[in-house]
């Protein structure tokens, strides 16, 4: 597998190139670009010379490109599902189920949603007539992280294109093959050249030459929270827009009222679904006292049974994290919670899969007897590792919950309806899941606040980020 480029509709090689590694084995298995300032300055200028006509070609065109390169990745499902477990570790089964199917379903969603797009007018009674009219940008960078691959790449680049956007994007170094494989489909889909283009290489050096190129008109990235203050520092004092979406501490609040079986089953698939890497996922679960033991112990015994696998075996429920340093990075944050008196009640350790022996695998891991302000349990750890905490009253949950720098999305079990509602208006967070977990509605607004990032994607809110509006005010 050699993954290219793809500047101005022409897949192209670099001079300079990183491996692809396979977290399943550890294995190199094929090359990609190693992109700098040159293929950045090169794709921007492809894709400000795109700019005008793709402004200028009405939103039902660019929708019908949209679809046509969502009906091209139905087309390669399968093959997009094996390379994402390739590239990411996650189970095939996840990708074929969740990935994949959510980025076809993330093309044809905006490529819809822009021909459902209105701006407002404002009358001034018999004054005046205000409208808005809204602008694309120009040319947009869209940088996403290696988690959900295809999922969050197409999350960003959809809209920005279906908005009038020419975009430059760039996929995580670790994931990039999925990103790939769309963009050499990219011509045929109907876009022309220049309209979407696709850079592989490292955050530090393509990444960081992407956002502070000046003809870059807005920054929409997805990543870690230290990323994302880095590129604000860039982003910022050239007055660009800028969309972030960050890092996460979420917790899961367990009501002794709640249905127990239910909160059970969703809580293991929200602490370990993709190996616990969605910034989404539930590392802090808060149990009321009274349910607290029966909770852990069933909690500890459930993820004590999960069987890590072959991430392309379509049998595989648990796969790999996705590469050797995140690893040892989550197992140097299982050590430290030892450090903080921490006792791991199932997990801690490196797995070593029969066929996998070399891949980077992390046993589910439940800790509990953390107090609520050491690192454990206030810093992202982003893998298959949750700490357990008990609550007594409503108030103290609440306490717990909001009580780190961050703010993504929270869960919350209980079967009273009134609680429901003043627990989810008392969470500081962008997103509350009552009874549920990943549950969503993409015209819903999607984001953070805190440090889990800055502005909404999501429904129209991805529009607004994407368009500039101009007031039109006319004299009666
Ligand atoms: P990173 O912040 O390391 O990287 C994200 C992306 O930014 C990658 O494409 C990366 O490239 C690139 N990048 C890195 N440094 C720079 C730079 N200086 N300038 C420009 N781009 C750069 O995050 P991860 O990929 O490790 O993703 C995990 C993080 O993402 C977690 O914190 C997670 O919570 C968060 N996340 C947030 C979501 C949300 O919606 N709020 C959703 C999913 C994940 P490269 O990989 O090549 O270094």
């Amino acid at each position: 597998m050699q993954a290219l480029n793809f500047i101005d509709g022409k897949l192209q090689p670099t001079a300079s190139t990183l491996d692809l590694v396979s977290p399943g084995n550890g294995s190199v298995y094929g090359s990609m670009p190693r992109s700098g300032k040159a293929e950045v300055d090169q794709a921007v200028a492809a894709a400000k010379r795109a700019f005008p006509d793709w402004a200028a070609t009405p939103a039902a065109e660019r929708a019908r490109c949209l679809d046509r390169l969502a009906d091209l990745v139905s087309a390669n499902a399968s093959e997009l599902a094996t390379a994402e477990a390739r590239d990411n570790g996650k189970p095939v089964s996840l990708a074929s189920h969740v990935d994949i199917p959510r980025a076809e379903k993330n093309l044809r969603f905006y490529a819809s949603g822009i021909q459902h797009y209105a701006s407002q007018s404002h009358a001034m009674e018999g004054e005046a007539i205000n409208y808005t009219l809204r602008k694309p940008l120009g040319v947009v960078a869209c940088i996403s992280p290696w988690n959900l691959p295809l999922y969050l790449f197409t999350w960003k680049v959809a809209p920005a294109l279906a908005a009038g956007n020419c975009v430059v994007a760039k996929p995580s170094e670790l994931t990039p093959v999925t990103a790939y494989m769309l963009s050499t489909w990219v011509a045929e889909a109907g876009f022309p050249p220049g309209v979407f283009n696709v850079l592989h290489g490292l955050g530090a050096e393509v990444g960081e030459a992407l956002v502070l190129h000046d003809d870059i008109a807005a920054v929409s990235f997805t990543g870690g929270t230290a990323t994302g203050a880095r590129i604000a520092g860039h982003v910022a004092p050239k007055f660009k827009k800028m969309s972030l979406e960050l890092g996460g501490k979420n917790p899961a609040i367990v009501f002794a009222d709640a249905d127990f079986e239910e909160a059970l089953r969703t809580t293991v698939r929200s602490s370990f679904a993709n190996q616990g890497q969605i910034c989404l996922c539930g590392s802090r679960v808060l149990v009321e006292r009274t349910i607290y033991d029966k909770f852990r112990d069933a909690l500890a015994a459930k993820a004590a049974r999960m069987q890590a696998g072959d991430p392309l075996d379509p049998s595989t429920k648990f796969g790999a994290v996705v590469s050797e340093d995140h690893m040892n990075k989550v197992l140097g944050h299982i050590e430290l919670a030892r450090e903080e008196g921490g006792q791991i009640l199932c997990g801690g350790t490196r797995l070593h899969p029969e066929g996998c022996e070399n891949g980077f695998f992390v046993a589910p891991t439940v800790i509990e007897g953390l107090g609520p302000a050491c690192r454990t349990n206030q810093e992202e750890i982003f893998g298959p590792v949750v700490t357990l905490q008990p609550f007594d009253t409503e108030e103290e949950a609440l306490q717990l919950a909001n009580d780190t720098k961050y703010g993504l999305a929270a869960t919350v079990w209980t079967t009273n309806l009134q609680r429901a509602h003043r627990v989810a208006a008392g969470i500081e967070s962008g997103i509350v899941w009552v009874n549920t977990w990943l549950l969503r509605d993409l015209r819903t607004p999607f984001g953070g606040v805190k440090a889990s990032g800055l502005g909404r994607e999501g429904g129209f809110e991805a529009f607004e980020f994407f368009t500039e509006p101009q007031n039109v005010c006319i004299k009666l």
